[in-house]
């Protein structure tokens, strides 16, 4: 599981930079816009943030880290309808949580209202925008294709006086949503689509989540943008590739408005996607309406609220983040890259302890009753610094069914009839005897143990099977929900005549309410991080209660990623 298994040339790629980085270094060497760097994170408040917008944090904040830089968090929220508070504070508490902290206040979109309708009047004056009449369908059509031009409103061109009192008079609520459009005067004939007269203002009469009923006018994302990355001096606006067309218009509009030479810089890139995963708000969204998940933070969301409910940490996604890279091309990330990442961290963190899921009770036979002795385990190997606990063993004690074979196949190493196997960090135990009840299930194993096998204590002769238990008499009662991918198809949302949630795997979560645990984990807390033995990583769930811990497992032990890259 080491990183020379991922990525053998990760010393190299240290060495060479990435495309960004690569603009960025040359920006700095020409001193353009006085050498400095700034970024910006701009979220839409119309959802949780997920692992793709982990990346675009961490690229962002990351850049500007890098470069000695600052990096704003801008809410762009210029959509009255779909924008609520819960979202905005719920993304501040995703970004701080991963780690990063933003210049300032947080900014909004919002906040520039003003200075977007003075620079909207000011191409009006300029001859560059006009109000159009005619209806979305209309204009939509006279658009043209890619390959044929577009055809010029009749409205187009009226004079300068005339728009500004029209124009005056939509933001005074003078007409009903749809009846009129601010455009930019640019040219029907462009190759770029984007490029026909866009629409910079359109009439909604609806109450913003900051400005309340102060507008009734909205500037469209097209003309909000990069006047916003203008007004807070960012000098790199990276975006995903989508927006790539978009821009000849970022460029048009800032030279209209701008005064000096600076100017930021739109920068495009690849976005992430994951196999196995949804990551379109539009549909995370959906899933938490019809209440197919808990809700945003449902431990199998790709949301980073619901990645941290699962389990996992900020460093699992931020080394994950820096593994992936950034690309110029659309590419799907496998999911199991993400699992090795959380692994790969949990692992050297965790503390080990013993939790019996399915629990199978055995009796030592031959151990006296009511004696309870200490026996001393390692809390975490790979981290020596973490010491050992104790761990209590007595008559009584449960391993897990699946641990147990009345008839097993030759190479089952584990509990059968006649055989051996070791109890972690505690002794041998030969099973004598197999309990039944009417039905013929088996209910209990009476065994017994060999008192000079005590785990650290010198030669020892050797078994093959090693078996996590709990001591009945001390066992802790706890829920353990266990996770599976929510889809289970690598590409959910790509199917052109199937719904995404026709792939829904419907074994997506287990509840498993009888699962026992050894007494020290009654300590635990919401947030915390363990290794259960032969298990995976398991993390305390916020429903915990005092009398009712409920654990979630972020991973199995088995990690895909890694056997995968070891067999090239
Ligand atoms: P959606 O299409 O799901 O609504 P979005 O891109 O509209 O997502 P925004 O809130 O506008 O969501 O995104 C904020 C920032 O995060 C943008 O800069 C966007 O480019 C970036 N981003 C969003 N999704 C991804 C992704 N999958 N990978 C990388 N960056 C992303
Ligand atoms: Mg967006």
């Amino acid at each position: 599981m080491n990183m020379e298994n991922i990525a053998p040339d990760k010393e190299k790629e240290k060495a060479s930079l990435n495309f960004i980085e690569n603009i960025i270094e040359e920006d700095i060497r020409n001193n353009k816009n006085d050498g400095k760097v700034y970024t910006r994170f701009p979220p839409e408040p119309n959802g949780y943030l997920h692992i793709g917008h982990a990346k675009s944090i961490c690229l962002n904040f990351g850049l500007a880290e890098k470069y000695n830089g600052k990096c704003n968090l801008r809410f762009d929220d210029t959509n009255p309808v779909k924008e609520e508070t819960e979202y905005v504070e719920s993304i501040m508490e995703d970004v701080h949580w991963l780690g990063f902290q933003w210049e300032g206040e947080p900014r909004y979109t919002s906040d520039y209202f003003d200075q977007l309708y003075e620079w909207a009047e000011m191409l009006i004056q300029k001859g560059k925008a006009y109000v159009d009449d005619q209806p979305a369908a209309v204009i939509a059509a006279q658009r043209g294709t890619p390959t044929s031009p577009g055809i010029e409103s009749p409205y187009r061109n009226r004079t300068p006086e005339e728009n500004l009192q029209l124009f005056r008079e939509m933001r005074d609520g003078k007409y009903k949503d749809g009846e009129k459009v601010l455009r930019a005067k640019i040219d029907m004939s462009s190759p770029n689509m984007h490029m026909r007269d866009p629409v910079m203002y359109r009439i909604l009469h609806e109450a913003h989540h900051r400005t309340g009923d102060k507008w009734c006018i909205y500037p469209m994302y097209d003309f909000a943008h990069g006047q916003s990355d203008y007004i807070e001096g960012i000098t790199h606006s990276i975006c995903t590739l989508e927006f790539e067309v978009h821009r000849p218009l970022y460029d048009w509009f800032l030279d209209q408005i701008a005064t000096g030479s600076y100017r930021p810089r739109q920068i495009e890139f690849a976005r992430l996607n994951l196999s196995y995963t949804v990551m379109s708000k539009r549909k995370l969204l959906e899933l938490v309406e019809k209440k197919i998940v808990k809700g945003w933070d449902d431990p199998r969301m790709p949301t980073i609220s619901g990645l941290r409910r699962r389990g996992y940490t900020p460093e699992s996604i931020r080394n994950f983040a820096d593994r992936v890279g950034v690309a110029k091309r659309d590419n799907v990330i496998d999911v199991a890259l993400l699992e090795h990442s959380v692994r790969e961290d949990l692992n050297k963190r965790a503390r080990r302890y013993m939790v019996v899921l399915d629990p199978l009770k055995v009796v030592i036979t031959n151990y006296p009753e009511g004696k309870t002795e200490m026996l001393e385990t390692v809390n975490n190997p790979e981290d020596p610094d973490d010491g050992t606990r104790e761990v209590p063993f007595s008559r009584e004690l449960y391993i897990e069914k699946a641990d147990f074979m009345e008839n097993p196949p030759r190479k089952f190493f584990r509990l059968a009839p006649g055989r051996e196997v070791r109890l972690k960090s505690a002794f041998i135990i030969k099973c004598d005897e197999v309990i039944k009840d009417e039905q013929g299930n088996i209910t209990e194993l009476r065994c017994t143990y060999d008192p000079e096998t005590r785990s650290g204590t010198g030669a020892q002769r050797k078994v093959k099977g090693t078996l996590h238990w709990v001591s009945a008499l001390h066992a802790l009662d706890v829920e353990v929900r266990l996770y599976d991918r929510l889809f289970n198809d690598p590409d959910p949302a790509g199917h052109k005549d199937k719904d995404f949630k026709e792939f829904l795997n419907p074994d997506s979560l287990k509840v498993l309410q009888d699962c026992k645990a050894e007494p020290a984990l009654q300590a635990a807390r919401p947030g915390d991080h363990y290794q259960f033995q032969r298990l995976g990583y398991f993390t305390v769930d916020p429903d915990t209660t005092p009398g009712h811990p409920v654990f979630n497992r972020t991973v199995p032990l088995r990690d895909a990623w890694a056997r995968m890259t070891k067999k090239k």
